[in-house]
């Protein structure tokens, strides 16, 4: 017997409609990346995104098609992840930080009909063009003056004009919820980038989840402004929390950099953000300079790689921030684990209280997760055993788009994540490592990121990163590679003692490099693919 409640399909567009009806006057603030602050309301956004939806239905963009991205987080931006997907037509985000080869796969893979640019990759958008054919027409992300005199570029117009030629009126369209709305690829840190196609039901399923207490606690009290990228993993769902909620948005453009950060954090009297480590750990520097405190940010959600406790720990006691521990990946949408502490943990001391949430946290509803041995058979909940981290739920991939291979699913439906970790009695998932990143020792599994961690607790470390290098004794040992803080000097002696007795003997980095800086992926990652071949001629004794 199937129940009698209204089938109303999921949609995104649904969210900005909604916020238009009713936080029809909450702000949306952008820096642009052509000068200047854009401001305007979520009732504003909704009529722009239908302008932009027509002119899409004009140029012959369909139910399917690709429409590419290469920009900053910004209010245009914003128009195309719901003027884009509100057709029932595909936003492909793409991370304008890849090398171009990468681009040029990308956007020849997905074959992307359009692409929206920003100003900034005018230059980077001339060079891909003669090498993307599929792509019909290049769209500036801006006013019509900005457009270049002479340009090569296939029937490239401004988005003002484009937009301009259109009213809003319009009605957003009704279609299964199962409709791709949005795609992004990895960033191919291990591999090849490979596509993840949301879809609306996916989207809209994540989007309420995220904005949960035990999630990221997304709320119309807030401001919130997404420090990570719309261009990766749809800015962890912010673009469709925030008014799926009624938070104001604070879109920060091109201005990554901490000066530019801090002053928008003040101006627009954000109380909540989202970034991955390295953005903070630079935040942290800046902050302490100037002896700067924030007026109005009281807590942020750190996530896309480990966060050290002692960036944690310097948020909280120095600037009266709080950090949620947050773990994902493009292929779960991505939240998959968020660490917030339940009722039992209250009364805990700071240090303990500390060594929770710095775990990468519990699963919030909609996702499942469990820990298999090489056997494939579950391991115990006990903190202690670790093994291949798998997950399964309505946000988490089923395939890659065009994937030719198999997908990465086990034959039960579980999607293997390429992480190692253990879960403890109470739920908490702790990651060890990326399973290409473990450090294996004499029959014993070194966790590179517990290493790191612990290194950047010293106060001389700006940057560190352990991978394994080869050892006649012991198959592999840990080689600590560190960035030390400017004006700072500390030796590898000193560095290697800072380690006894905070970790088991065996776990202990063998040998220390210094490095003026450490490579990263287009996503602010530790690129150990490229530290392993820099470092493949070392052999520690
Ligand atoms: P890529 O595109 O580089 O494959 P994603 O951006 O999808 O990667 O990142 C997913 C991976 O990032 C995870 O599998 C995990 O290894 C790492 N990661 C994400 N969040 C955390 C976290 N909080 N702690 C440790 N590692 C994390």
């Amino acid at each position: 017997m199937l129940g009698l409640m209204m089938a109303e399909p999921l949609r995104v567009a649904t969210i900005i409609e909604h916020a238009a009806k009713w936080h029809g006057d909450t702000e949306v603030v952008s820096r642009l990346p052509e000068g200047g602050i854009h401001r305007y309301t979520y009732a504003d956004a909704n009529r722009r995104s239908k302008q932009l939806a027509q002119a899409l239905l004009k140029l012959g963009i369909e139910n399917g098609d690709r429409v590419g991205t290469l920009a900053w987080n910004t209010h245009r931006h914003f128009e195309l992840y719901y003027g884009v997907a509100g057709i029932g037509a595909v936003c492909h985000t793409i991370n304008p930080r890849l090398f171009p080869e990468q681009l040029v796969f990308i956007i020849n893979h997905a074959e992307d009909r359009l692409l929206f640019f920003d100003l900034t990759f005018l230059p980077l958008v001339e060079r891909l063009a003669p090498v993307c054919p599929t792509v019909e027409k290049w769209v500036l992300m801006a006013g019509p003056t900005h457009l270049p005199k002479d340009s090569a570029l296939p029937g490239l117009c401004s988005y003002e004009d484009l937009l301009g030629a259109e009213t809003s009126d319009y009605a957003w369209p009704t279609f299964d919820e199962n409709t791709a709305c949005s795609l992004c690829y990895t960033s191919g840190t291990t591999d090849q980038p490979k596509g993840v196609l949301y879809s609306h039901r996916s989207t809209v399923l994540h989007a309420f989840s995220i904005s949960l207490p035990d999630a990221l606690n997304c709320s119309a009290a807030d401001v919130v402004m997404p420090v990570v990228p719309m261009f990766h993993v749809n800015a962890w769902g912010l673009p469709y929390a925030a008014p799926l909620n009624g938070a104001k948005l604070v879109l920060p453009g091109a201005g990554m950099d901490s000066a530019s950060l801090f002053e928008l954090f003040e101006t627009e009297k954000v109380t909540f953000s989202a970034g991955v480590p390295t953005i903070w750990l630079a935040l942290l520097q800046f902050m302490r300079e100037g002896q700067r405190r924030f007026g109005t940010l009281r807590r942020t959600v750190v996530g896309g790689a480990s966060c050290p406790p002692a960036l944690m720990k310097a948020f909280e006691e120095e600037l009266g921030v709080t950090i949620m521990h947050a773990w994902g990946m493009t292929e779960t949408s991505p939240l998959g684990t968020a660490g917030h502490l339940k009722a039992h943990h209250a009364g805990l001391n700071p240090a303990d209280s500390l060594a929770i949430r710095t775990k990468q946290g519990r699963v919030v509803f909609g996702v499942d997760m469990k820990i298999v041995g090489d056997d494939g058979q579950g391991l115990p909940h006990d903190g202690v055993a670790f093994g291949d981290l798998l997950v399964r739920g309505p946000w988490v991939v089923r395939d890659y788009f065009r994937s030719h291979t198999p997908g990465e699913l086990t034959a039960d439906g579980w999607f293997r994540t390429g992480d190692v970790a253990t879960i403890d009695p109470d739920g908490y998932m702790h990651i060890t490592d990326r399973s290409k990143d473990v450090i294996k020792s004499g029959g014993e599994w070194i966790s590179s990121i517990d290493l790191e961690n612990l290194a950047i607790a010293h106060p001389a470390v700006a940057e560190a990163a352990v991978i394994g290098v080869p050892s006649a004794k012991w198959s592999e040992r840990p080689l600590l590679i560190v960035v030390r803080r400017p004006g700072m000097e500390v030796s590898g002696e000193e560095l290697l003692a800072f380690f006894r007795g905070k970790v088991a003997k065996f776990c202990e980095p063998d040998a220390v490099a210094f490095v003026e800086k450490l490579p990263h992926t287009a996503t602010g990652k530790l690129l150990k693919t490229q530290l392993r071949k820099e470092f493949a001629g070392y052999s520690v004794a």
